[in-house]
């Protein structure tokens, strides 16, 4: 039996003719270039399988690089399936990063130099960001707003991926005018001790290239160790990274290239699909190989994507095809509001009996908050991809905390002191100096009462007393609502996003999500207990995987993975293609749109058998225009494959029909009585505390849930 018959009985996986060369091909360089969905992981897994068993080449010589540290798990988890039981060799799958970081701590160690990380993780003594910070607020006299710090920390790593020179920074487009210095003087900063560098992960790859250009000894250990290097996901590699890997496969050029050049997705982090296209002139000797034969999809999903991506006009022509069995259309649902949307991809979840086969794939990570709240909400656990937490240290989250903590005691002066600026009090600088010298354990807004103020104060002064006491008692949606009009909170962000340059839509998208989430909540301290849950589950979330459970991701992180099911959300205008996409945009560049559609591909093409795809008309109250990209779907399928609904569900949480044996009362949730949820099955109530029940299910184990949440929806039911 051959390698490739011994293969398919062993994993069921027939290789087609060009994946077969491809496995085959080992010595000299190769380029698979290939449609989504058309095997390219897996005939890399098969080359390296190839290699270890059929031409004996120890798994230490073969180098595998994939694009981030989740993609190199994931490919791991796939070369294990398929050859756990066959060999015992282990293959490094590595990022280019964590390579790249192998070779400059060898150097550093020989040249008995130190360096210090200013990255990874927030125990970092002395971060990229602090420090880009400093240099922003010393060279414009103002601190930088978040959207300037993104824009910053982009800029840097662009200019180093794409190794410019002082000469070309100028025509790098930027809104931050003099962010060249700022740059400039972020290199300066961490070469002042030359014994001692600091490195931010970036500079790993520029230290590397420079090492592997400039130490033969350390060049030629590495290029004589690898004898073999294969990169997946190659279309999203950087000029430096590209430069890294030619430079290690010399001089014998086993290089296996992986790429699509269609799901080029990071440009904006400067990778380069250009280098790609050039492969054939940097290696006039190299085997170009194509695939466009999908193997993931269904005709329907394949034919559109396939006829969706040829709207950018500059790519290497390919025509997609699959000879999979026809399955069920496209579907587009148009809600009339952004809740129905959420609510109705919770139900779906909730009926799927595989959700480990579903995704719900959206832009932004700002999209997850209030799904995580109703999937939470529902009692239905899932796992997220590259977990952002940046939501919860929000300062408008931490301000309205505040205002909830001094309604519980308006004598706290140091309370007022973080808050006093944004409500419509007008307390002024020397007022709040008194207070503190004064601090009489008193109201505040008494003891202002007490000291001069203007007439125009008095009436405020007295106003703001009453609402700040008033927001104690109300519920907390209500509360928030009270805060924002009432107090003036709203009118002081819109103050701030327009005098210090803020995105006034995403601070007021904040507090909108704010607002969601305390519905149904009974009292502020549940509020303030909510933002801490669904901060702890979406940190935790990872424990998940591999579970029967529904995986969240952004697109950008769906890369190379796919699912029977996928759910695109919140397709609209300013979301995907995004405002910036779109701001950008001139006459001789259309790239970010360009990679805007390569975005919107790489999601339709994660779907095996059923692509849902969905927008609405309000948000917030405020009227939103379907993607553009979804109206070209539209005009595709022409109704063919596609069925599109203006979905309009009734309002309560959950369409489901609450059941009649359902458990309503707070006093039927007995500790240890048995009771059947609907998706979960049976299980015993272990915990009856304050908010909450913990329940342990025969089939899942162990769940909490918020006890009113569970009395509204009556998810659980008596048994006997
Ligand atoms: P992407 O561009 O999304 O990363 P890809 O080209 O890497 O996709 P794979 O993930 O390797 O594609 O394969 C897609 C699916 O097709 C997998 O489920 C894989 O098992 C299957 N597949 C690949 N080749 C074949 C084949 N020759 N016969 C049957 N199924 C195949
Ligand atoms: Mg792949």
């Amino acid at each position: 039996m051959n390698f490739f018959e011994k293969m398919q009985q062993h994993t069921g996986v027939s290789l087609n003719d060009v994946q077969k060369q491809a496995v085959r091909y080992s010595d000299g360089p190769l380029l698979l270039l290939a449609s989504p969905g058309s095997g390219k992981t897996t005939t890399l897994n098969m080359k390296i399988g190839y290699l270890l068993l059929v031409k004996k080449v120890p798994a230490q010589a073969i180098l595998a690089i994939t694009f981030s540290k989740a993609s190199a798990q994931d490919m791991a988890q796939r070369f294990d399936q398929f050859f756990g039981k066959l060999t015992h060799e282990k293959v490094h799958f590595s990022t280019i990063h964590s390579f790249s970081f192998q070779v400059v701590r060898e150097y550093f160690a020989k040249q008995h130099l130190t360096f210090q990380l200013v990255e990874g993780g927030n125990d970092v003594p002395l971060h990229k960001k602090m420090i880009l910070r400093n240099i922003f607020t010393e060279m414009k006299n103002t601190n930088p707003t978040e959207d300037e710090m993104d824009e910053l920390l982009t800029y840097i790593s662009y200019v180093k991926n794409r190794m410019l020179s002082s000469e070309q920074l100028g025509s790098v487009k930027s809104s931050i005018s003099g962010i060249s210095d700022m740059y400039k003087a972020y290199e300066q900063f961490k070469t002042q001790n030359p014994q001692h560098l600091l490195l931010d992960f970036d500079d790993m790859l520029t230290y590397c290239l420079r090492i592997l250009q400039d130490d033969e000894q350390i060049r030629t250990k590495y290029q004589h160790r690898f004898e073999y290097i294969l990169t997946d996901e190659s279309q999203d590699n950087s000029v430096i990274q590209h430069d890294i890997i030619t430079l290690l496969a010399k001089p014998q050029n086993n290089l296996c290239v992986v790429a699509d050049d269609d799901q080029s997705i990071f440009m904006w982090r400067g990778s380069d699909v250009q280098k790609l296209l050039e492969f054939e002139k940097n290696y006039p000797q190299a085997k170009i190989l194509t695939m466009t034969q999908n193997y993931r999809s269904t005709p329907e999903i394949v034919k559109t994507a396939n006829d969706f991506i040829k709207r950018n006009p500059k790519r290497y022509a390919k025509e997609m095809f699959t000879e999979n069995p026809a399955g069920k259309p496209i579907e587009i649902h148009n809600m009339q509001r952004y809740e129905l949307q959420l609510n109705y991809v919770v139900q779906e979840i909730e009926k799927s009996s595989n959700p480990q086969e579903t995704a719900i794939l959206y832009r932004n990570n700002s999209s997850a908050i209030r799904l995580v709240d109703k999937l939470n909400k529902a009692g239905l656990p899932f796992y997220m991809k590259d977990v952002d937490l940046k939501f919860f240290r929000h300062w408008i989250v931490e301000d309205m905390l505040n205002f909830m903590r001094l309604s519980y005691n308006d004598t706290r002066v140091d309370i007022l002191e973080k808050v006093h600026t944004k409500m419509n009090a007008y307390i002024t600088k020397k007022q709040m100096v008194y207070l503190k010298n004064n601090n009489n354990q008193t109201s505040v807004f008494d003891q202002l009462q007490e000291v001069r103020h203007a007439d125009y104060q008095e009436q405020a002064l007295k106003k703001t007393k009453q609402l700040i006491k008033k927001i104690n008692i109300l519920d907390p949606e209500e509360a928030i609502k009270i805060i924002r009009k009432n107090l003036g909170y709203e009118k002081s962000i819109r103050n701030t996003a327009e005098h210090l340059g803020f995105n006034e839509e995403g601070l007021l998208g904040v507090l909108n999500q704010l607002e969601h989430i305390a519905v149904g909540l009974p009292n502020l301290e549940a509020f303030a207990k909510r933002l801490k849950e669904l901060e702890e589950i979406m940190k935790t979330s990872w424990s998940n995987k591999g579970r029967d459970v529904v995986t969240l991701s952004t697109l950008h992180s769906a890369k190379g993975l796919e699912y029977d099911n996928v759910y695109m959300i919140d397709l609209v205008d300013g979301i995907i293609p995004s405002k910036d996409d779109l701001k950008q945009q001139d006459e001789d560049n259309n790239e970010p749109i360009e990679e805007a559609v390569r975005l919107f591909y790489v999601g339709m093409t994660r779907a095996r058998k059923h692509l849902e795809l969905l927008t609405y008309h309000l948000k917030d109250d405020e009227h939103v225009a379907e993607s553009l990209f979804l109206k070209s779907v539209h005009r595709l399928v022409k109704g063919k494959s596609l069925v599109k609904k203006e979905t309009s569900f009734r309002e309560s949480k959950h369409a489901r029909d609450i059941p009649v044996n359902a458990i309503t009362k707070k006093e039927d949730l007995q500790l240890n009585s048995n009771v059947e949820h609907h998706v979960f099955g049976k299980g015993e109530i272990l915990e009856v505390s304050g908010q909450a029940i913990g329940v342990e299910f025969e089939s899942v184990g162990y769940k909490k849930f918020m006890i009113d949440v569970c009395l509204k929806q009556g998810f659980l039911c008596h048994i006997e």
